[in-house]
């Protein structure tokens, strides 16, 4: 059975280039860039390369992009790197209530520390409350705004130039967690006045292992990964240079395709979603209908569980993945889609689907033909049947 990818949201495959452009890497050019002999030595002058490439992807300097290892080292450099600049007792962070567990993990661990953290709404089309926002930045002074570009579950965009902007007219250190946007859209840090931003190579077709930290020149951080010069003191450890050079490649491959892509997808992802809700009675969208990353797609169903859904959908070859989280034997329905206050109904039931470039129409096509059956079935053995004898909320 062929594997039909629905699931780019949670990570992506290597684009054929990328690996090409990272072999040489494991095997002729395997010397430690930091290394006196010429071996090790020429292999930084692709480190500086692949720097100097990712640094274009995000019209920002060279000086300002830090290699990680993932997006979740990204998000807890710029938080707790912050933190440790202003301590935790004189600390106040404003967030959203939707943010990746990479964000809102660390901050609320610097919480329980001692920090103030304010967590802003979102309304029911999952658009940030920028009320709430500016009443936050209003009271005593905010030390760190740390609010997501996208959302990975609803693709909800967030307007982070107007974000950063109104977070800098009250002083306070702005990161942004790009991990969904970058290579979906444009992202210039000449234009968005972000002091610090994340992105994660494996959701742009780059491997996973690999992250980019942009820290603005004059930033004040604390180093968190703490070891040797590496990264001009700001991360230590031996540089993963296949993965750089493969996060480079990946980079430049997704600022070519961008535009083209981000029509197709977009194309796709419209005849998807009104294909399902033409079909498949009591389903809705979970997520602003134009301010939305083009590639994302949450729907639930109502009455039926996400899990389910996911579980009969793979015995069909696809992949979606669920807002629901099974955690200690109970299905926890996802922070972001209760954050909505999507009804009871249709919160568990919710599924996310994400393309890519490499999604065809013919894999539109074979879901609109399957699920609705899925659907159905699921249904009818649903001990809720279609609402009548829905359990109450406690
Ligand atoms: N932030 C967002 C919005 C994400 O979607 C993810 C991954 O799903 C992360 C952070 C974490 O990225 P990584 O898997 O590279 O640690």
């Amino acid at each position: 059975m062929n594997t039909i990818y629905f699931d780019n949201n949670a990570t992506t495959c290597v684009a054929p280039e990328v690996r090409d452009a990272m072999l040489p890497f494991f095997d002729s050019l395997y010397g430690n860039p930091s290394s006196m002999h010429a071996f090790g030595g020429q292999v930084m002058r692709y480190v500086n390369e692949a720097r100097e490439r990712i640094a274009a992807f995000l019209h920002a300097d060279p000086s300002e992009i830090i290699f990680t290892s993932c997006g979740t080292e990204s998000d807890n450099y710029a938080i707790r790197g912050t933190a440790e600049v202003f301590g935790t007792q004189n600390l106040k962070i404003i967030t959203s209530r939707v943010e990746h567990p990479a964000v809102l993990g660390p901050c609320r661990r610097l919480k329980e520390m001692g920090a103030k953290l304010i967590e802003i709404p979102v309304d029911s089309h999952g658009n940030l409350d920028l009320d709430a926002y500016q009443e936050a930045l209003r009271g005593s002074e905010t030390k760190l705004v740390t609010i997501m570009w996208a959302n990975n579950e609803t693709g909800v965009i967030f307007p982070i130039k107007q974000i950063a902007e109104l977070a800098k007219a009250a002083g306070a250190i702005v990161h942004t967690d790009a991990v969904q946007v970058a290579g979906k859209i444009p992202l210039d840090m000449r234009d968005v006045p972000v002091d610090m931003l994340s992105i994660s190579g494996h959701k742009l077709h780059a491997p996973k292992g690999i992250g980019i930290f942009f820290v603005r020149k004059g930033t004040r951080l604390r180093t968190q990964q703490i070891g040797g010069h590496q990264e001009s003191g700001r991360r230590g450890g031996t540089e993963n240079v296949p993965y750089i050079v493969g996060m480079a490649k990946a980079c430049e491959l997704a600022e070519a395709t961008m535009a083209e892509a981000t029509e197709r997808e977009r194309r796709l992802r419209d005849k998807l979603e009104k294909g399902l809700l033409a079909t498949c009675p009591d389903a809705r969208v979970n997520g602003d209908s134009e301010n939305r990353l083009a590639n994302t797609l949450n729907i639930s169903f109502e009455y039926i569980e996400g899990e389910a859904i996911t579980y009969h959908m793979s015995d069909l070859g696809i992949c979606v993945s669920t807002g629901s989280a099974c955690a200690s034997g109970s299905l926890e329905p996802s922070h972001v889609i209760r954050a909505m206050g999507v009804p009871f109904t249709a919160v568990h039931g919710s599924v996310r689907f994400s393309l890519s470039r490499y999604t065809t129409e013919e894999e539109v096509d074979y879901v609109l033909r399957e699920m609705p059956g899925v659907i159905r079935k699921l249904r009818s053995l649903s001990p809720f049947g279609k609402g009548d004898k829905l359990p109450v909320e406690l």
